[in-house]
């Protein structure tokens, strides 16, 4: 099935022809690109990949509340310790990804 971006908000469609307007910006159907059988297939191969790292980040963002919990618990200074780690390697981790995120979006690996 063909894919069609639309070249005002960048909404990937996929369908036989582009619809009659974006459902993102309601731009008309003549906004409408159809991308190349290359650049649908890295759009195609890209999205489970770039799902599972936005997984990835939803579980990052709770391990941070955790550890914010478990610094503001206080039980011990060890307790505080690795929970400052599992902070800083979240916030680490979570601008990784970000940063991978915006290469493939500057790739055509997005949509
Ligand atoms: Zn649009």
């Amino acid at each position: 099935m063909p894919l069609w971006k639309c070249q005002v908000c960048g909404f990937v469609y996929e369908g036989p022809q582009p619809p009659d307007k974006c459902p993102k910006c309601g731009a008309p159907k003549e906004q409408f690109k159809q991308l190349s059988d290359q650049e649908a297939q890295l759009v195609l191969r890209s999205r489970k990949t770039n799902y599972l790292h936005m997984k990835a980040l939803t579980l990052l963002r709770e391990l941070l509340a955790v550890a914010e919990e478990i610094i503001q618990d206080n039980l011990d200074p060890p307790c505080v310790k690795i929970a400052n780690e599992e902070k800083e390697f979240a916030l680490t981790t979570i601008q990784k990804i970000m940063a991978e995120l915006e290469t493939h979006m500057k790739k055509g690996k997005w949509g």
